[in-house]
């Protein structure tokens, strides 16, 4: 079973084109400044069947592809994780973007995360380092780098490499909380919890 904070069928801010973004439970890492901490913390998520989380992405029309987010994706039940990526694969034409505290060089020695990237067509790889973001797209500090994996978004690396536009989705849910998609700045985040906190509203960060 794979374990999910939060899913979003349709978002802008976190890898090329409208994507479906999945947040994955859990993270052993504690970056400072972790923008997931207190989801990773919470307890709360949904378990999927591998097929059921694959069909649910496949049947949002229209999306480019979908990004993996965490917590850890690394974390999660390996042969889950590579079922998952295989029937997506073999269902669609989805890309697929994945992110990391894991190094690359790390990962790619391990028999099953091999099984894992080889579906993976960008890795975000390197943990979140608060006091060296310096602005850049679809990464949150400049230790991040991308790997890609395949070909699907190679001719663009140089494009993404010093891209510095970033995106950010705020939705409102039904219980009254505020989530939010993508990579805010440090400086966002301090500024929007302030003004939120006097005002009693609590904010979930993706
Ligand atoms: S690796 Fe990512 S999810 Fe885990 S603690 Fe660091 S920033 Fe948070």
């Amino acid at each position: 079973m794979l374990r999910v904070i939060r899913k979003k069928a349709f978002c802008r801010a976190l890898g090329p084109g409208c994507r479906s973004v999945i947040w994955f439970y859990g993270c052993s890492r504690s970056c400072l400044g972790c923008i997931a901490d207190s989801m990773n913390k919470s307890n709360k998520y949904e378990s999927y069947e591998p097929y059921q989380l694959a069909e649910w992405v496949i049947n949002n029309q229209g999306i480019e592809g979908i990004t993996l987010s965490g917590g850890e994706p690394f974390e999660q039940p390996k042969k889950s994780l590579e079922q998952f990526l295989k029937s997506i694969r073999k269902n669609s034409n989805l890309s697929i973007l994945c992110y990391t505290g894991n190094r690359y060089e790390k990962l790619i020695d391990d028999i099953e995360n091999q099984k894992i990237l080889k579906y993976i067509d960008v890795l975000i790889d390197g943990e979140y380092q608060i006091n060296n973001d310096n602005g850049q797209r679809w990464r949150g500090s400049e230790n991040q780098r991308f790997h890609f994996l395949t070909s699907r978004y190679a001719a663009e690396k140089d494009k993404w490499l010093i891209a510095r536009e970033r995106q950010i989705e705020i939705e409102l849910d039904l219980n009254g909380s505020i989530l939010l998609s993508g990579i805010p700045s440090k400086d966002f985040i301090e500024n929007l919890t302030t003004q939120l906190d006097a005002k009693n509203i609590s904010i979930d960060f993706s």
